[in-house]
This record gives C-alpha cells, structure tokens and sequence, in this order.
C-alpha cells in the first residue's frame, strides 16, 4: 500500500509499504479519512522522541472493518467504526482509577504503533478485546466523525469539576485553531454565557463568524488585548480561561484576563526545548485562581465525543476546512501553520 512515513524531522514521504500484517485477536480497518493534528505538525517540524522511525502518524480516523481475526469482537466486517487510540496496561494505579490516559505504561497507536495515513491500519489485539472500536453512523462524512478523537481530549480537560461552566460564566479561549474551536462549542453546551476567543492571526480569527463565538479578539504585542478583556468583561475578567496554544505568553496572559474565583485550564504542553513561563503568581492568590493541566483523554471521553459528533448540529462541516490526499499530506501543514485551515482531513 502507499503510506505517508515518517523518517525523522520534516521528512514524511509518501511511499510503497508492505500492508499490515494481522495476528491473532487483530482486526483490520480501511481508513476512509484521518485528520490531521496539532501533534502531527509538531512532530514533523521538531520531531518526537516518543517517536521512533519509520513510523506511520495519524490518529484522528474514521475506518471500516475489513478483516478480523477476532471472533469475539464487538464489531464486525463492514462495521464503520472509530477507535479510542489510548492502549492502557489496565493494572497501574491510574488504570484501575479509570484514568488510562495516564497509564504509566500506556502506549498510543501512530506513536508506538503504526497510525492511519494510509489506507489500511492494524487494530491490535489488546484494543478489540477492550472494546475501543465504536459503531457510527453511514450518513456522516468520515472526516466529521473523524473529529471526536480531539473532542474527546477537549471533554477530559471540562471534566472532573475542573473548569465547572455554569450558565452565568464568561470564558475565553486563547487560541482560534481547531482546539480553540472545540473549546468554545464544548463551553457553549455547558451553558457559558460569553464565549470569545483570543488569536494572534487574523485569519483564524476571521473564521470564527461561522460559529457561535460572541467576540474575536485579536492578541496584540504591546498587550492591548488585555485592556480589550477587561472591557468584555464589565472589568472583571472572565469566569475560565482555556489556554489552547503551545505558547508560554499566552499561559501568563490567561492569569492576567482571568477574574477572581476565575479556572484556568493550560491545555496544550509547550516546547520541551523549552517548557517554561514567566507567571505573575500574584494573580493566584490575590484572585483566589484554580489552575488545571489536562492530557489526552479517558475511553469515557471519548465515548461521549463520539456520541457528540454524531448530533445533528454539531457544527463539523465548519471545522473541517480541507480534504486533501495523501499525496499531499505536507501541505496540510502549510495550510495549518498559515491560519488558512481549520482542520484538514486527508483521504488515504
Ligand atoms: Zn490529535
Ligand atoms: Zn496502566
């Protein structure tokens, strides 16, 4: 089969492989579209040492059983399915608490194993026996149902009481990408009152008419957006701020916009060549701030992403901007790094 391999940094190469090869209790998924994630730039910009090449990425995929050698398995050939692409050891401590995103020996398929840019990808034993393969809908476009793997990881950082939007609340997202955007629908459907969204380009910021954003609000060198938050804000700052950016700036900022009893959520990790922030502290204890991290997501998650993509106003069409096929795979990136795309999907 052709895939799209990754051989080290800026160096994917859309190539002849030989196809998967199953082993007992494997299955076997015809990709029909995998989207392409923050992560997947960030590994073929910087590279990954999670990583170790020649590896096949993508994680975010929508495909059809077309192979099983798994007799018990939930699903069947023909089945259109997603699968939660977390494989947990299901025995650590965080397991056992139903945290398997934080196994401590979790491996993850296009990391450890190979993912889905390309046409035909192997589902491991481990994965079929623990049910991470769901049955979706025939009527909705791959690439939209593709959607409910980052979903998934925007639902845990909502989760566990740890942002709790009620209906009076006014949040802000500092980042309009495609992350930024499932932040602010998943904010919406808690209730928020308000939700506007930060961004240093204004092309992301001019795609946010299409959704149901109340301010776009450009992030601007000299900190004038400061200002600007203070007055959406009846000069009180917001209620949750949701970092979702890789940018240190951006975490000092959401202490600065964030109101008093304020949550603040740091989504995105920053560079590991560099994973510090300059944070005013003050902000903590003079405004009484919670601060969470969050990384990647439960199956429980995912599960309610799935169900989520599937409503019938889930606004997907919006998200995803571009299909592309895998021949093209590298210009996903330059349309991601322009702020022309929202998501691209590529077709394998
Ligand atoms: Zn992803
Ligand atoms: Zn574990």
């Amino acid at each position: 089969m052709q895939a799209a391999v990754y051989h080290g940094k800026e160096q994917i190469i859309v190539q002849q492989v030989a196809d998967p090869t199953l082993e007992a209790g494997d299955v076997l998924l015809e990709i029909e579209a995998c989207n392409v994630c923050g992560t997947d730039l960030r590994t073929y910009r910087h590279g990954d040492k999670k990583i170790t090449p020649p590896r096949i990425l993508g994680h975010e995929f929508c495909g059809r059983v077309v192979e099983s050698k798994n007799p018990d398995a939930n699903v069947k050939i023909g089945d259109r399915v997603l699968m939660y692409i977390v494989l947990s050891c299901g025995e650590c401590r965080y397991c056992k608490a139903g945290r398997e995103n934080l196994c401590t020996s979790r491996t993850t398929m296009s990391y450890h194993l190979d993912g889905a840019f390309a046409p035909l990808m192997r589902v491991p034993e481990k994965a079929v026996r623990r049910q991470q393969l769901f049955k979706v809908s025939e009527e909705l476009p791959s690439e939209h149902l593709s959607l409910a793997e980052p979903l998934g990881c925007v639902i845990n950082a909502h989760g566990r009481g740890r942002l709790e939007i009620g209906l009076k609340d006014r949040v802000a997202v500092i980042g309009a990408g495609p992350i930024g955007v499932l932040h602010a629908l998943v904010s919406r459907y808690q209730g928020a009152q308000q939700v506007d969204m930060y961004d240093v380009m204004q092309a992301r910021l001019d795609k946010l008419s299409a959704f149901d954003i109340d301010n776009a609000v450009r992030v601007e060198k000299e900190g004038s957006h400061l200002e600007k938050a203070l007055e959406l804000t009846d000069g009180l700052g917001y209620d949750v701020v949701i970092v979702a950016v890789s940018v240190a700036q951006a975490q000092a900022d959401a202490l600065e916009i964030a109101g008093k009893m304020g949550r603040v959520e740091y989504f995105g990790g920053l560079p590991k060549t560099n994973p510090f922030a300059t944070l005013n502290t003050n902000h903590l204890h003079y405004k009484e701030l919670k601060i969470s991290g969050s990384y990647s997501e439960k199956m429980s998650d995912f599960q309610a992403a799935t169900a989520l993509v599937q409503k019938k106003d889930f606004p997907s069409d919006k998200i995803v901007t571009h299909l592309l096929p895998l021949e093209r795979i590298t210009e996903a990136f330059t349309l991601m790094e322009s702020g022309e795309a929202l998501k691209v999907s590529i077709k394998p």
